[in-house]
């Protein structure tokens, strides 16, 4: 590691900007400068990300980078811009939609040649707007924040949250409330979308465009295949891939998206556009955490099958560079690297070091003791990094989660007679389960009281579960209560879309 890299943060104005993703010209983005946010504070400022693209965290205290931040100032060399996109939303194919309120200020380059899209969110319209204000509300920026850091804490790709700027300027939901506006990083914001706007366009060359541009800069490997076919067929193979392991990751956690439309798909395979998102308390596949979403295309247990889905969208708006039988391996590629993915994922969080053939029969029927006793996911997995093998297997603390426990005193016979074949001993098994079995996960209640606390304009709250998020998996025996179980009042917490 280049150690001196950390020690070359640098002011704002010696950042190394470049136009980014607007260079493809007018075809691909609106130009638009931000509209100004009144009399903007700052609600949150995150130093990891500020280092991640070399900035110095000091800057965030200076006046300019609150403008920044409010989209009360852009980068002076700089013209900023909102993209276009499309995308099947639940199903129905829209045919543009586009940033209606985020806005891309610039691209930063880092010493070591990584680039960060550095876009505010909530920025005020654009000409992709369509009936709506261009605005974020407070709330919604918060669990943005929160939750792109809670996941990038527990090693799940996504778009990171640099900051919030907030306002006491009014926007209107279903009740009035506060405008912020969310500093959001990521290499790239491209969507499945994007390129699905132009296919159905008829506008191929803009496709290619699309795809020459994505594996230059995101894929430097693929770059390298001469063969026209086989390197966009290799670009959708990947982008497949990656789809399906982050699919993985977010089913091993217990992760609903909750909109997983074609726009909201990064082609890079990161967690992308928090709005409904949950996290699974009680362990049930059917959990639809989107309370604009009744018929549960979105649900939990159906987020793998969408990935697919959404990938095959992709595939159809890169027919004209990939054969069909090319798409369809990749679709092979996906449910492949799904399914290694996932039971690898899941052999780590049982604590089982080599995979055997009867595992995936054992996990399944855990899942349906959990599902029958609406067991806490989080809390079941953790306390599964204290189950010894030499325990007395009618006194353990697990069992006390089960209305029925004949049913877990089942499964743990099978479970510890498996755990007799492992190689390591307890201490080792147990300690490699807590480092992949998170301890605190963003329960809705814990963000709510973060939300309302930030409301009154106390951000202490919001600081404090920001930090412990950090580290998901340390034990942080001083905030013990983060841990807990939802309590009865967090059940009438219902999200929606508008945010
Ligand atoms: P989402 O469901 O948040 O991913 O948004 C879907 C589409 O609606 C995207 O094109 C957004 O840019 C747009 N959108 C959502 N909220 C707003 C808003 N308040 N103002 C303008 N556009 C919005
Ligand atoms: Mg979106």
């Amino acid at each position: 590691m280049d150690t001196f890299a950390s020690l070359r943060l640098v002011t704002l104005e010696s950042l190394d900007l470049s136009p980014g993703y607007s260079a493809l010209g007018e075809r691909f983005v609106e130009l638009r400068d931000p509209t100004s946010l009144s009399e903007p504070y700052l609600v949150a400022f995150n130093p990891d990300v500020a280092e991640l693209i070399g900035l110095d965290p000091a800057e965030g205290e200076r006046p300019e980078f609150l403008r920044l931040a409010a989209g009360n100032a852009r980068f002076s060399s700089i013209q900023p811009y909102a993209a276009i996109y499309a995308g099947h939303q639940f199903g129905t194919f829209v045919s543009q939609l586009g940033d209606g309120r985020a806005i891309t200020l610039g691209e930063v380059r880092v010493p070591d040649g990584d680039r960060f899209e550095w876009q505010v969110k909530g920025a005020g319209k654009t000409a992709f707007s369509r009936f709506a204000d261009g605005r974020a509300v407070l709330r919604s920026t918060i669990r943005e924040y929160l939750c792109s850091e809670a996941m990038a804490g527990l090693g799940i790709p996504t778009t990171r949250a640099l900051a919030i700027a907030g306002s006491d300027e009014p926007v209107f939901r279903e009740v009035p409330e506060t405008s912020a506006v969310l500093t959001r990083i990521a290499p790239s914001h491209l969507r499945f979308g994007t390129f699905e706007l132009f296919h159905y366009r008829g506008e191929f060359d803009a496709v290619k465009i699309l795809a020459d541009y994505a594996i230059e800069r995101f894929f430097p490997d693929l770059a390298a295949i001469a063969d026209d076919a086989e390197r966009y067929a290799s670009f959708l193979r990947e982008v497949a891939e990656r789809t399906a392991r982050l699919m993985a990751q977010w089913q091993a956690v217990g992760f609903a998206h909750g909109v997983m439309n074609t726009d909201n798909m990064s082609i890079l395979g990161l967690t992308l556009d928090y709005g409904p998102y949950g996290f699974l308390e009680a362990f049930d596949p059917g959990f639809i955490c989107n309370h604009t979403d009744a018929g549960g295309r979105y649900a939990f247990g159906r987020q793998p099958t969408i990935g697919l889905w959404n990938c095959k969208a992709l595939a159809a708006a890169l027919s004209s560079l990939v054969a069909e039988a090319d798409a369809d391996a990749a679709m092979q590629a996906y449910r492949a690297a799904f399914q290694t993915s996932y039971l690898a994922l899941l052999q780590a969080k049982f604590g089982l070091s080599q995979s055997r053939d009867r595992d995936l029969e054992l996990f399944t029927a855990c899942f349906g003791a959990l599902q029958t006793g609406g067991v806490d996911h989080t809390i079941f997995f953790r306390a599964l990094c204290g189950l010894e093998r030499e325990s007395t297997p009618y006194d353990d603390r697990v069992a006390a989660f089960f209305e029925n426990r004949s049913e877990w005193y089942d499964w743990q016979r099978a479970y510890r007679t498996r755990l007799e074949s492992e190689p390591c001993d307890d201490a080792t098994r147990l300690a490699a389960m807590r480092a992949v079995n998170p301890k605190y996960v963003l329960r809705n209640y814990l963000a709510q009281r973060a939300i309302e606390a930030a409301q009154g304009r106390d951000y202490a709250e919001l600081e404090r579960l920001h930090d412990l998020l950090r580290h998901p998996f340390d034990e942080q025996p001083e905030r013990e209560e983060y841990a807990a179980p939802p309590p009865d009042w967090a059940r009438a917490i219902s999200v929606s879309c508008s945010s």
